[in-house]
């Protein structure tokens, strides 16, 4: 990996990352086959492309290990990272959402005063229920959030939904909307990149942009 040259991270292996790829691509990017490597060098600009999971992506931005990144709006709404996001990219749609059991009758969110609630997502969790002023039991796991109310341990879910699919395959439906989200492009402070650096930054940015426009 060259040094100078600047750097964007992207998922190494998930959902943004055939998306992300093509975006780069669309964008007039050369790079080779990205399949089992860390990192990908551009043939025709001075950037190279770091495979990372989406979870530190954000860090790496913040902290200036990357200069951008590709990730998901909610991975930021959940970590509060000092990123900013520069570009809605729109793809990577889906929203954060209350899951309940399909044969539930609940219909306002009061109506879960109490329950046992879990989720990737503890801290939007815990903020949406706090605004609505209902108190709710939150438990943190990291993945399969879905079989939890078939185990009996949850009475809902708070999970990243799409089309829905998973949810009725584990025989829950959406009950509500926390927020929408959708993969964006991140950058840091850029406090101490180098003019050469800054300039092919807005480069890049403004192809980006001409692409989504
Ligand atoms: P990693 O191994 O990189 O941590 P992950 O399992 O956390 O991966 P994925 O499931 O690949 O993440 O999702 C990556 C991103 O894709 C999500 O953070 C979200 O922004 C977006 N996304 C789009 N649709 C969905 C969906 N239906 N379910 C989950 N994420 C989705
Ligand atoms: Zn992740």
């Amino acid at each position: 990996m060259k040094n100078n040259n600047l750097k964007l991270a992207i998922q190494k292996n998930g959902r943004l990352t055939e998306d992300a790829v093509n975006f780069l691509r669309s964008s007039g990017l050369q790079f080779e086959n990205y399949k089992q490597k860390l990192f990908s060098s551009c043939r025709n600009f001075p950037l190279e492309i770091v495979y990372v999971r989406d979870d530190d992506i954000p860090d790496y931005v913040e902290s200036g290990a990357v200069d951008l990144g590709i990730v998901g709006q909610n991975i930021l709404n959940e970590s509060n990272k000092d990123v900013k996001n520069i570009i809605n990219l729109n793809f990577g749609i889906c929203s954060l959402s209350i899951a309940i059991p399909k044969n539930s009758n609940l219909t306002l969110v009061k109506q879960l005063r109490n329950a046992r609630i879990f989720t990737s997502y503890p801290n939007s969790t815990k903020e949406y229920f706090k605004k609505k002023n209902v108190p709710v039991y939150i438990m943190a796991v990291s993945g399969s959030v879905e079989i939890t109310p078939a185990l009996g341990i949850a009475d809902a879910i708070v999970d990243l939904v799409a089309t829905g699919q998973t949810l009725a395959l584990n025989n829950l439906k959406v009950f509500k909307k926390i927020y929408d989200s959708q993969a964006i492009l991140i950058t840091g402070k850029q406090n101490s990149l180098s003019m050469e650096k800054k300039i092919l930054m807005q480069e890049l940015i403004k192809r980006f942009k001409k692409l989504i426009a």
